[in-house]
């Protein structure tokens, strides 16, 4: 593989020059000239931007500021050059890395999402939502069902996961950067909706986790990563669960020689492809293999030689650390010590250690629970543990998992995408009675 010392050269970030203090509602303006992605660098940083340019468009929509035409026109840039990528070799979307390895990489979501921007933000809402509908069956009637499912309630407590439930899926996690339709639909029903609004997802808060993917105004959502064992708050202050001081050394020491891999031109792939590598508290996740099998088998099992020697030099007694192999993924595991033995943690846990942390008043109805997969019924499960008043809408096409919500949570609906369940939100918000509540800065509604 050839590595690239530069960052790419394609863009360029002009400067406005402003002297009043609005830095950061400033939008870069992105300029491209295309030229062949040369690395996966290069690639994600070409992915990480369009970050960079939906961050301050969201900012700038919640405080009241018309975005300029220029705004626009980055979003489109930024979809061509990945369109660039993607039709390179269209009967594949194989990207060739150097003659030896090619890679599959599936940039449709990133590539459909900016569409949906651009259209949303050209056309208006109205117009937005008429082109979401005619891409799903009976949108119309879904929403409708979800409007009167929600009954201009608002909420205490507002508990959802990410991941296919308000956001598409998406084959690679750093591709996931959330839409500023997304983005402006949940954080209108967060801020006017709610109280204590709060994503709890299983994937890392940072590095490169949700808050890395996330473009809702700062100080809307509570973040909470590894399923609720790390969390931000509203005022951006970290929480952690316990975890022994010894054995957390020792983990900190696993991730920093685990990363310096990334700088071998051998194992450089591996941060790139499926998983990559996921810093998750108590856990780190690297892949070795991904969906397509593009990484040939000898040089998955080099990495797993090499990560499985780390742990060994880190603990040698096989004490502190649990190596599981899923065949695509290596997980080494911190082994914790529970009351009863051991016990998975799960979203449960999670909501009750953030709950211990920032007082929910979980006593205190009604709650609305999004989810999307049997990982998400603890969390609702928790939460009914306080009080009855809890209603739920699950994104699923599942019947036996819906079937399973229904009988734990009579106040549920189902909905087959995140797309509806956002459209559901992002209307009831414009239609509620405006209650006095939490505020998050900046935010102008
Ligand atoms: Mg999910």
């Amino acid at each position: 593989m050839r590595n690239s010392d530069s960052l790419p050269s394609v863009f360029f970030e002009k400067e406005q020059g402003f002297s009043l203090p609005t830095k950061e509602y400033s939008i870069p303006d992105i300029d491209i000239s295309l030229q062949p992605i040369r690395s996966f660098k290069d690639l994600f940083h070409l992915k990480a931007l369009t970050r960079i340019i939906r961050s301050p468009i969201v900012k700038n929509i919640f405080s009241a500021r018309v975005i300029n035409l220029s705004s626009i026109e980055s979003l489109k840039n930024a979809r061509r050059s990945l369109e660039d990528v993607y039709f390179r070799d269209y009967e594949t979307s194989i990207i060739h890395i150097d003659e030896m390895h090619s890679i599959n990489v599936d940039l449709s979501y990133e590539i459909r999402e900016l569409k949906k921007d651009t259209y949303y933000l050209e056309h208006g809402e109205d117009y937005f939502i008429d082109y979401i509908s005619k891409l799903y069956n009976k949108f119309d009637q879904h929403v409708t069902k979800g409007l009167e499912f929600l009954d201009n309630l608002h909420f205490n407590c507002f508990i959802t996961d990410r991941d296919g439930t308000t956001n598409n899926y998406c084959g690679h996690y750093r591709s996931s950067i959330q839409p500023v339709y997304n983005a402006v639909f949940l954080s209108r029903f967060a801020t006017l909706c709610t109280d204590n609004p709060i994503f709890i997802t299983s994937a890392p808060l940072k590095n490169f986790g949700i808050i890395d993917v996330s473009v809702n105004p700062d100080s809307v959502f509570v973040y909470a990563g590894s399923k609720g064992r790390e969390f931000l708050d509203i005022d951006l202050t970290e929480h952690r669960a316990y975890i022994d001081p010894a054995k957390q050394v020792k983990f900190d020491e696993l991730a920093v020689k685990v990363g310096e891999l990334e700088k071998s031109p051998d194992f450089e792939k591996f941060f790139y492809v499926g998983s990559g590598l996921q810093l998750k508290f108590g856990q780190l996740t690297i892949a070795r293999q991904d969906v397509t099998h593009s990484i040939p088998e000898q040089e998955s099992a080099s990495l797993l030689q090499n990560v499985t020697d780390i742990v060994r030099g880190i603990d040698p007694d096989g004490s502190v650390f649990r190596i599981l192999d899923t065949g695509k993924d290596i997980e080494v595991i911190l082994t914790i010590d529970g009351q009863n033995g051991a016990k998975d943690f799960d979203k449960g846990d999670g909501l009750k250690f953030i709950d211990s942390r920032i007082n929910l008043r979980l006593d205190r109805g009604p709650h609305l629970v999004c989810g999307d997969t049997a990982s998400d019924i603890p969390m609702l499960e928790a939460v009914l543990e306080y009080t009855d008043d809890v209603y739920a809408i699950f994104v699923t096409k599942d019947a036996e998992l819906a079937k399973r919500v229904v009988q734990i949570c009579p106040n549920t609906l189902i909905v087959p995408s995140p797309d509806i369940l956002l459209t559901i939100l992002g209307v009831a918000a414009l239609t509620i009675k405006r209650k006095k509540g939490r505020k998050a800065p900046g935010i102008f509604l």
